[in-house]
């Protein structure tokens, strides 16, 4: 049997949580171990991919923090007006940057992109060992220590366990930790589209008949599509041709951007909210997917989990200074869960709320569902928690979310 090499924090999934949690604890005098299964460049990456997500404003100064947001530079665009209305009905809202007094409400960047921001910067970590392709054979809980076997024969022993492995985390399963699952029976088909108008860094939430439709700005006259749906249906319109599916799309969100071109790549993605019935394990803690893993409606899930990083990088940090003895504690972990609970609570019935009160279609919750939007428009304080929450801002923060690096 090989011998084990000793970590203070192992941390297992390199995607988009994984690898900001990894950058975010590089200057702390701690070891490191980042675990992830599939390489970077391979197809089958569940992370890095075409999906373009919104980053929020917490998001992005834990990216600021960490230095990477100047590298992002190029590859985001930011979101300076969010409309969200509903086909065939009287409601509209209007979320604006200027009005909540800052330069973008978030921005909108493609996973493989950020994802090779993050990965670029992997080696610079001296403080981290980056293994890939890891695969997760065992799982070992001992008093002091999480011992993980991999296949490749190799075992590392920590202080700390990180499950940031994704919706089906393997750590959960080989922890025997329960989840939560309902399945929404809808898929996000995603895709980019040209438009002959500009979108001037508008984004747009239209509810229809069919499930939420969201555009969101990319470059200059190319515009991102998250269109939520039934699943069988989903399932057909990835079968349309080009010109059926840009027709049925500029039916839907009519003119206002212009005419829509030149469809991209079409990628559909299974819609489940899973929770994972506990937070931590003896020294263990779940972030990211692998904790909650949302419906996209609100465009949450990274921000959540990004704010789940910065919390568990400040609690690491504070081990350097009450002795790595607090590191992976059971006072640590349930630090970590009293911090935690009630954001995930809240986002979790914000996603969830919004992903069911919007698909159904009954006469007079829809009619009321108009005049919600419209109500929500004349309500500035509401739609200011609304545009916090979406800004990644509501609460008390943590120096990440707050653009202070760790060190
Ligand atoms: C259509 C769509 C639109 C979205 N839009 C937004 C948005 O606008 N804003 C937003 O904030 N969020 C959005 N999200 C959510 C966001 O994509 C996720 O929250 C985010 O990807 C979660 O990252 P993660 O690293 O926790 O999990 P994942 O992205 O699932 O990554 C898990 C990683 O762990 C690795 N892994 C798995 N098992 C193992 C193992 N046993 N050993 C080692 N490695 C392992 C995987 O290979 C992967 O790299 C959207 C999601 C979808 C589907």
């Amino acid at each position: 049997m090989s011998e084990s090499t000793e970590y203070d924090v192992v941390i297992v999934g390199g995607g988009l949580i994984g690898a900001t949690l990894a950058l975010a604890l590089e200057h702390l005098p701690l070891r490191i171990a980042l675990l992830e299964a599939v390489a970077y460049e391979s197809d089958a990456q569940p992370s890095f991919d075409d999906r373009a997500i919104a980053l929020g404003r917490g998001t992005r100064r834990t990216f600021e923090a960490i230095q990477i947001w100047s590298d992002l530079c190029d590859v985001i665009n930011p979101i300076e007006k969010i409309v969200v209305s509903e086909q065939g009905r009287f409601g509209k809202a209007h979320l604006s940057a200027q009005e909540e007094g800052v330069d973008a409400l978030g921005h909108v960047v493609v996973t493989r992109k950020l994802g090779q921001i993050l990965i670029e910067r992997l080696p610079r970590a001296k403080n981290l060992t980056f293994i890939c392709p890891a695969e997760v054979t065992s799982i070992e809980l001992s008093d002091d220590a999480a011992e993980i076997s991999l296949a490749n024969g190799q075992r590392l022993v920590s202080s700390l366990l990180v499950a940031a492995d994704g919706a089906s985390s393997s750590v959960r399963q080989m922890l025997q930790v329960g989840k939560t699952v309902h399945d929404y029976g809808q898929r996000a088909l995603v895709t980019n589209i040209a438009t002959t108008e500009a979108h001037k860094n508008s984004a747009y939430e239209r509810f229809t008949a069919d499930g939420p439709l969201a555009l969101l700005p990319m470059s200059q006259h190319r515009t991102a599509v998250v269109w939520t749906i039934d699943a069988a249906v989903a399932e057909q319109r990835m079968q349309w041709s080009e010109q059926m599916f840009l027709a049925e799309l500029q039916k839907i969100f009519g003119y206002g951007l212009g005419e829509f071109k030149h469809i991209g790549k079409r990628v559909s993605y299974p819609l489940r909210l899973v929770r994972s019935a506990e937070l931590t394990r003896h020294r263990t803690l779940f972030v990211g997917n692998a904790a909650n893993s949302l419906h996209p409606v609100a465009g949450q899930g990274f921000n959540l989990g990004v704010r789940d990083v910065a919390c568990l990088a400040e609690l690491i940090q504070r081990s350097t200074q009450l002795g790595k003895n607090w590191l992976g504690s059971e006072a640590m972990l349930s630090k970590y869960v009293a911090l935690r609970r009630s954001d995930h609570r809240n986002i979790v019935a914000l996603t969830d709320g919004l992903a069911k009160i919007f698909v159904t279609d009954f006469g007079l919750l829809a009619h009321s569902r108009g005049l919600g939007i419209q109500a929500f428009d004349l309500m500035p304080p509401m739609k200011r928690l609304f545009a916090r929450h979406a800004m990644g801002q509501a609460g008390a923060l943590p120096k990440l979310l707050r653009g202070v690096a760790l060190t």
